[in-house]
C-alpha cells in the first residue's frame, strides 16, 4: 500500500488549498479528483458564470451607452460565447493542475472511498495516510415535483447557453445562483420570471439591500416574486405549466415556461464516501460536522468547504482547506474568520458581518449609516448610479458590525470592509480613512461618516 502523510479527496477550491498548504509544510500528500481539477466553482460555478455574467453585462452596458453617444448594435454569438466561457475553465484548471504538480502533489483521478481512518481505496487501489481531508463538495439539491432533466434544469446545464436560450424561462430560488443566472438569460433576451419562498430575495436576510437589487432586476424586466413556491408542473403543447402557490399555501395559479431552472440549494456530496462504517458523525442536513480545526468525529480525519456545511461559498472552502491542512501537519489552526458574500450581478449584492436585525438581536445598540451611489461622483460618471452602502455599527463603543452594499464593484469594496471588522476598527476608523476621489470606495467612508451625522456630500437627518 502506498502511504503518504496527507490524502486530500476532492480538489475544488477547499481540497486544493488544503493539498498545496500541506505540501508547502513539508507534508507528502496525494490528492484524490473523480472529475475535473478544480472542482464545482472553476468547472461549473463561480468560474463559468461570471463570465457568461460579464458577457451579458458587456451587452448591457452598449444599450446603457447610448445614453452618452456610443451606438451599436450588439449581436450575441453564443457559440463563440460559449467556448470562451469553456476556455477561462481550461486556462484556471490548468492552473491549479499545475500548481498541485509545481507542489508536488500527487494526483489520482478516481471516486475515494473511506476503508479506515488512515485508508482510502481508489479504482481498487489502497492508499494510506496519517491524516485525511474530505473535501468531496456538493451538488445541486433536486426539488419535489421538478425532477432534473431536459426541461428542468440544474446550474451546470443553465451554463450551456450555446444550446440555445428558452423564450420563457422559471427560475426556482433567489439566492446567489437562481439571481446570476437569471440575469443571464434575460440579458441575453429570455423572459424571465424567478421566484422565491421567502419574503424577500437573498436570504442572508438584509432586507433593504436585498429590496434595492430587486428593484434594479425588475427595472430590466426581470419578473421576481417572493413568498412564492412552486408545486408542480405538467408539459402541454404550448409549454411547461408550473403551478404556483403563496408560500403559506391558497390559491393556485400557472404559469406557463419553455424551462425551469431549480436553483433551490446543494446538498453535500457523502455519498459512498464510506463515511458511516468510520462513525463519521453527519449534522441533521447531512453535512460532516466539524469543529473549529475542521476535525471530525474521528480524529485525524478532516472536512472542508461545502461537505461541511454553509456558507457554500469558494473562499470560505478555500480557508478551512488551509486550516486543516495546517492542523494535519502538526499546527494549531483554528477557523474564525468573517466571511463576505457576494452576489455577481449587475449591480452587484455584497456583505459581511452582523446585519442590523442580528446585531439587535445579539444586544447591541445598533446605529447604521447609509450612503446612496446617487451622491457618488464615481458612479455618476460610470453611467449608473444606482446603490446604496450600509454601515451597521455599535453605538455604545462604534464598533463596526456590519457593511452592506449594493451597486457596481460591491464584490470589490466589501473587502475593505472584511479587512476592517478583521482589524476590530471603529465605524470612525473607516470615517478617517482617506479614500481615492472619485471612487466608488469613498462610499464606504461616507456612509461611516454619515453614521455619525457627518458625511459631506449627503445632508444628514
Ligand atoms: C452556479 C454556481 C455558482 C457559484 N458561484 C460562486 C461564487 O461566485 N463565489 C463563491 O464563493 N462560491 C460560488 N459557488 C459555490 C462554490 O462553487 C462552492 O462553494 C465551492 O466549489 C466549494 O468548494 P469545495 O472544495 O468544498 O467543493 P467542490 O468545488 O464541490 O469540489 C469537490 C470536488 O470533489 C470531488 N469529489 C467528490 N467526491 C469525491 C470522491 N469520493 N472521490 C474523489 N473526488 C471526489 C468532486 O468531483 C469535486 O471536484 C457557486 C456554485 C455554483 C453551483
Amino acid at each position: 500500500m502506498k502511504t503518504y502523510d496527507l490524502i486530500v479527496i476532492g480538489t475544488g477550491p477547499g481540497g486544493y488549498h488544503a493539498a498545496i498548504r500541506g505540501a508547502q509544510l513539508g507534508l507528502r500528500v496525494l490528492a484524490v479528483e473523480a472529475a475535473e481539477v478544480g472542482g464545482v466553482c472553476l468547472n461549473v460555478g463561480c468560474i463559468p458564470t461570471k463570465a457568461l455574467l460579464h458577457a451579458a453585462e458587456t451587452l448591457h452596458h452598449l444599450k446603457v451607452a447610448e445614453g452618452f453617444g456610443v451606438k451599436a448594435k450588439p449581436e450575441v454569438d453564443l457559440d463563440r460565447l460559449g467556448g470562451w466561457r469553456e476556455s477561462v475553465v481550461k486556462r484556471l484548471t490548468g492552473g491549479v493542475a499545475g500548481l498541485l504538480k509545481g507542489n508536488k502533489v500527487e494526483l489520482v483521478r478516481g471516486f475515494a472511498r473511506l476503508t479506515g481512518p488512515k485508508e482510502v481505496e481508489v479504482n481498487g487501489e489502497r492508499y494510506g495516510a496519517k491524516s485525511l481531508i474530505l473535501a468531496t463538495g456538493s451538488e445541486p439539491a433536486p426539488l419535489p415535483g421538478f425532477p432534473f432533466g431536459e426541461e428542468v434544469w440544474d446550474s451546470t446545464r443553465a451554463l450551456r447557453v450555446e444550446e440555445g436560450l428558452p423564450k420563457r424561462l422559471l427560475v426556482i430560488g433567489g439566492g446567489a445562483v437562481g439571481l446570476e443566472f437569471g440575469q443571464i438569460y434575460r440579458r441575453l433576451g429570455s423572459e424571465v420570471t424567478l421566484i422565491e419562498y421567502m419574503p424577500e430575495i437573498l436570504p442572508a436576510g438584509e432586507g433593504e439591500t436585498a429590496a434595492l437589487l430587486r428593484k434594479a432586476l425588475e427595472k430590466e424586466g426581470l419578473r421576481v416574486r417572493t413568498g412564492t413556491k412552486a408545486t408542480g408542473y405538467e408539459r402541454r403543447a404550448d409549454g411547461l405549466h408550473v403551478r404556483l402557490q403563496p408560500a403559506q399555501g391558497g390559491e393556485e395559479e400557472t404559469l406557463v415556461v419553455d424551462r425551469i431552472l431549480v436553483a433551490v440549494g446543494r446538498r453535500p456530496r457523502t455519498q459512498g464516501l464510506g463515511l458511516e462504517a468510520l462513525g463519521i458523525a453527519l449534522d441533521e442536513r447531512g453535512f460532516v460536522r466539524v469543529n473549529g480545526r475542521m476535525e471530525t468525529s474521528v480524529p485525524g480525519v478532516y472536512a472542508i468547504g461545502d461537505v461541511a456545511g454553509p456558507p457554500l461559498l469558494a473562499h470560505k472552502a478555500m480557508k478551512e482547506g488551509i486550516v486543516a491542512a495546517e492542523n494535519a501537519a502538526g499546527k494549531n489552526a483554528f477557523f474564525d474568520y468573517q466571511i463576505p458574500s457576494v452576489v455577481y450581478t449587475s449591480p452587484e449584492w455584497a456583505g459581511v458581518g452582523l446585519t442590523e436585525e442580528a446585531a439587535k438581536r445579539a444586544g447591541y445598540k445598533v446605529k447604521v449609516g447609509r450612503f446612496p451611489l446617487s451622491a457618488s461622483g464615481r458612479a455618476l460618471t460610470l453611467g449608473g448610479a444606482e446603490g446604496l452602502i450600509k454601515v451597521v455599527g455599535d453605538e455604545e463603543s462604534d464598533l463596526l458590525l456590519g457593511v452592506f452594499i449594493v451597486g457596481p464593484q460591491a464584490g470589490e469594496l466589501i473587502a475593505e470592509a472584511t479587512l476592517a471588522l478583521e482589524m476590530g476598527a471603529t465605524v470612525a476608523d473607516l470615517a478617517l480613512t482617506v479614500h481615492a476621489h472619485p471612487t466608488l470606495s469613498e462610499g464606504l467612508m461616507e456612509a461611516a461618516e454619515a453614521l455619525h451625522k457627518q458625511a459631506v456630500h449627503i445632508l444628514n437627518r
